[in-house]
């Protein structure tokens, strides 16, 4: 038996209480639009414990879910901490789902009480009447709230239950394997399905993804989330900002290019995480801005979420300095598995640095990976073998809430869906998800790749690579190009450009010019929209 003191709870309390005592004066930020509102560690504590309080006044009790229905901002981390604190469950909903996955997601979870911003009461009240397990709406901001209570549920001010309680509410002592929030998958591959985080896992996920070797988050640090609190964890930032001392820097709705660049410079952002697609945003505006931007301050940028184009990635460090980190990770693994930092044996600004930083991930203490074949067999972690990945470890789910779905489970693994390779110091690169992967003629195309090295083809500002049927090679790749504004890039000249960078018969013999790549609730690429669009092979 060991002598440790092993049945002190890892808990989401515990996490709070922790940057309270000893980051007071550490902040959390959120932008307004033209300024800033600030709020100390201190202060979010005693609000935080201000709202438990008002959501047991409203009847909330432990294991009872509360829907948030939020943008990043200074309430939703609060409930991102009263919530769990008090032993009820935090349900974020993507704000960015269809009514009907709302409707489905707050019913199947069964949702007692949803937090929903002032800003977004318009997008919720249509569908109000239908989330019947709901019996109050709390609203943030002085939002019209007549048509939110159309159901006959209680609707209330978040500034006014918070200001008729005090600071104190004693946290109580929770099993640390209990349900602390929970999420749905994004549906990019299938309909949404719920995953249930525990204290446990938060609070070691949390300690995870704050290693150097991963963000290497400290009190010097002010965070720009951009990654949505409302779907996976905002990948953690916000509990690992309290066990670090980092400050939090919200945007709010203000989520264009514009507004976060001027977030950046005013308030000096030293990190900033987000999906390729928002970096994207970001590069072009502050290209066309040339000097008038400035995003000096960032010691770092991290992507994750969906492979960033190299081309992007150089782009962002060659012109504005900013070095992204590459991560990954799933609604299923809390989120982060992965952070592609290059190994002491490469050096800092050479070639090959870079070839790692566009690799997924490098495997993070706390989750193990490993690659397998169709027959479910391990292979080799040598960067060749082509394989699905798996991974287990104490952030990992091991189920779905109320769904029994056990093709993603494998001998005690998470099938993750993705295929690629791990070499034999833990870096793994996604090729493509198992729904999106091309094979022609019994071979793999992987459109991962093609994308990648398609972004960097002048006149090109995004691409996406799907398969469609073919009736001698079984399946081909499309290309799905967006030309910039001015460019007059055709097939002939993208087929050249590859020329030599990958085999022969890999590159696209077909392809279109569309004005947007469809999106994901989340930013990714939307391959099945472009799948049935071109599915019986008409690309006109
Ligand atoms: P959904 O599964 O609905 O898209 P998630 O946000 O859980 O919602 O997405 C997880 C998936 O995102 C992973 O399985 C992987 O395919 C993809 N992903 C995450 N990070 C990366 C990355 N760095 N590179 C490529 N794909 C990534």
């Amino acid at each position: 038996q060991s002598t440790m003191q092993d049945d002190f709870p890892l808990t989401v309390s515990a996490i709070l209480q922790h940057g309270a005592q000893v980051y007071p004066d550490s902040e959390c930020v959120t932008w307004t639009g033209g300024g800033a509102r600030r709020a100390t560690f201190t202060q979010i504590s005693d609000n935080a414990e201000r709202l438990a309080a008002a959501l047991t006044t409203l009847g909330v009790e432990r294991g009872d879910r509360v829907g948030t229905f939020c943008w990043n901002n200074q309430e939703h981390l609060e409930a991102y901490y009263a919530v769990p604190g008090m032993g009820a469950v935090l349900h974020t909903l993507n704000i960015r789902l269809t009514p009907e996955q709302v409707v489905h997601i707050v019913g199947h979870a069964e949702d007692r009480v949803v937090i929903v911003d002032g800003t977004l009461v318009g997008l919720l009240a249509p569908i109000a009447a239908e989330l019947k397990t709901v019996e109050t709406f709390v609203v943030i901001g002085d939002a019209d709230t007549v048509a939110l209570g159309a159901g006959g549920a209680k609707v209330v001010r978040y500034d006014e239950i918070v200001a008729a309680e005090q600071p104190g509410f004693v946290w109580p002592v929770l099993d640390e394997r209990a349900a602390a929030s929970m999420c749905y998958t994004s549906g990019t591959t299938g309909e949404p399905k719920g995953v249930v985080y525990s204290h446990r896992s938060t609070y070691l996920h949390a300690l995870g993804t704050l290693a150097a070797g991963v963000t290497g988050f400290t009190e010097r640090d002010r965070i720009l989330t951009f990654v949505p609190m409302f779907h996976v964890n905002a990948w953690g930032i916000p509990f690992g900002a309290f066990l670090c001392g980092a400050t939090l820097h919200f945007p709010g709705p203000h989520m264009t290019p514009e507004p976060i660049c001027e977030f950046i410079r005013t308030e000096r952002s030293t990190l900033a995480s987000a999906v390729p697609t928002i970096w994207g945003g970001i590069l072009q505006y502050a290209t066309a801005k040339g000097g008038d931007v400035d995003l000096s301050s960032l010691r770092m940028g991290t992507s994750g979420g969906a492979a960033m184009p190299q081309a992007m990635m150089e782009a962002l460090e060659q012109r504005f300095g900013v070095r992204v980190i590459q991560g990954w990770g799933m609604t299923e693994t809390s989120p982060v598995g992965g952070m592609a930092h290059p190994p002491a044996d490469v050096e800092l600004g050479s070639p090959d640095e870079i070839t790692y930083r566009t690799k997924s991930g490098r495997i993070i203490a706390g989750m193990q990976l490993r690659i397998v074949d169709d027959a479910g067999d391990p292979l080799p972690h040598d960067g060749l073998a082509v394989g699905e990945m798996e991974v287990r470890g104490p952030w990992i789910t091991g189920s779905y809430y109320r769904a029994d779905v056990p093709e993603k489970f494998h001998d005690g693994w998470l099938r993750t869906g993705d295929i690629g390779t791990v070499d034999r110091r833990g870096f793994f690169q996604i090729t493509d998800r198992s729904k999106d992967v091309i094979k022609s003629g019994g071979e793999w195309i992987s459109s991962v790749e093609l994308e990648n090295l398609l972004a960097a083809a002048p006149g090109v500002v995004e691409v996406a690579v799907i398969g469609i049927p073919d009736e001698k090679w079984t399946e081909r790749p499309l290309a799905c190009v967006v030309r910039a504004a001015d460019a007059d890039v055709d097939e002939a000249a993208l087929a050249a450009f590859l020329e030599g960078k990958v085999a022969a018969w890999q590159v696209p013999e077909n392809w279109v010019f569309i004005d947007e790549v469809p999106k994901t609730t989340v930013g990714k690429f939307d391959k099945k929209v472009l799948r049935a669009q071109y599915a019986d092979g008409d690309l006109q």
